[in-house]
């Protein structure tokens, strides 16, 4: 019998004209970590945003943007964390696949190994990998009416992220630069992570669309610079692993998904492989 799991939640978040946001929120509880996937609905198609992690939550996602009826112009990948691309071998292998040069060679150098390394996951794993096929850069580009902004930002949550604007729209794709209501998944990269969100900060951007959790505004941007600088003097005091967990989860209750800690602790204190 295929492994439960519970259904992922979908909703619309903005609507201007023929645009609409849509988001679709993977479970916040018993284990899982809220991955949040994103289409952006124009006149005649759809741009999806990453791919969802576990098995049925990637058909769900592609389910969901299948039954808005226009067709699936492209799917942006962000970055190379599983919990972003596994989906694309579940439901998106007949998808024009985007990612930074960077993201497209880790899946394809390192992409089974990824699969064989979470054998935990038995058939919530993808059956298959799917690599990305298109290169996406920084620069501009409009498609189908609406302006994008492609950027990328380095060394923060990941080597290599990409990020997506939408400036007349005043929403921002910053995926997992921000943790929206979840803890965080901490990487050495702290201090210039927390440069990254300031400047965030200082844009006309006010929808701030997350990797994990639902839609933010600047307060949480806020937010989440204030647990990274908390956690960077955790550290600092010498607090590590288990006693670093434990002091996280006491000053931050009302964040969810505790479960990323045992993803990254490994990562962050030790050396543990970085797939
Ligand atoms: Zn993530």
């Amino acid at each position: 019998m295929p492994t439960q799991v519970p259904e992922p939640i979908a909703m619309v978040v903005k609507q201007a004209g023929d645009v609409r946001i849509h988001t679709v929120v993977s479970p916040f509880t018993s284990g899982n970590i809220a991955n949040a996937t994103h289409i952006i609905e124009t006149r005649n198609q759809l741009v999806l945003v990453d791919a969802q992690f576990l098995a049925p939550c990637a058909s769900a996602f592609r389910n969901y943007a299948d039954s808005l009826g226009k067709p699936i112009e492209r799917l942006y990948l962000s970055h190379r964390h599983p919990d972003h691309w596994f989906g694309l071998g579940t439901a998106f292998g007949d998808i024009a696949i985007y990612a930074l040069p960077e993201t497209l060679s880790f899946i394809q150098e390192h992409g089974e190994d990824s699969v064989s390394d979470h054998w935990k996951l038995g058939d919530l794993a993808p059956s298959r990998i799917v690599v990305p096929q298109k290169v996406a850069s920084p620069g501009d580009e409009t498609i189908d009416g609406v302006r994008y902004v492609f950027d990328q930002v380095v060394e923060a949550e990941i080597d290599f992220q990409l990020t997506i604007g939408l400036p007349d729209l005043g929403v921002y794709f910053a995926q997992d630069l921000i943790y929206s209501g979840t803890h965080l998944y901490l990487t050495k990269q702290m201090g210039h992570w927390i440069r990254v969100l300031q400047k965030m900060l200082l844009t006309d951007y006010e929808l701030f669309m997350p990797g994990h959790g639902l839609p933010a505004d600047k307060s949480e941007v806020a937010r989440n610079i204030e647990y990274l600088s908390a956690a960077q003097q955790a550290i600092g005091n010498g607090l590590a692993d288990e006693a670093f967990k434990e002091f996280m989860l006491q000053r931050y209750p009302e964040r969810r998904c505790p479960g990323i800690f045992d993803i990254y602790l490994p990562r962050l204190f030790g050396d543990a492989s970085d797939y």
